[in-house]
């Protein structure tokens, strides 16, 4: 559940972040008598404060994201290894002194400590 929250909030942040950053360029391009030069009006630096919110937005979105998809991949392999010994993929050997099982890549029986390799 956890990682669905944090899909849909690096989404939220991206979309929104990105959204800023173009409506402040749309405003910063139709506003007519502004410069967006130093010194700022209190308007400017309003238009500039959020865009630069708006960048910050959005590269934590994509961080948070890339996170995401970087877990997800990471939980989906471990799962995917737990399936392998669940469907018994992972090849057992019996030890031929014991006839104790073992996985293949046991080097000596646990049970009777015989040398398997
Ligand atoms: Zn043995």
């Amino acid at each position: 559940m956890k990682k669905i929250i944090g899909f849909i909030i690096g989404a939220l942040m991206t979309f929104i972040g990105f959204i800023n950053i173009i409506i402040t360029n749309i405003e910063m391009s139709t506003a007519r008598g502004y410069t967006f030069r130093l010194p700022y009006t209190e308007y400017e630096a309003g238009v500039i404060i959020t865009k630069y919110i708006g960048i910050g937005m959005l590269i934590i979105g994509i961080i948070i994201l890339l996170l995401m998809i970087v877990s997800k991949i990471y939980y989906s392999k471990n799962v995917q290894d737990m399936s392998d010994v669940g469907n018994g993929r992972v090849n057992f050997i019996s030890c031929p002194v014991c006839n104790c099982k073992t996985t293949r890549d046991s080097e000596y029986c646990p049970k009777c400590n015989h040398k398997l390799k």
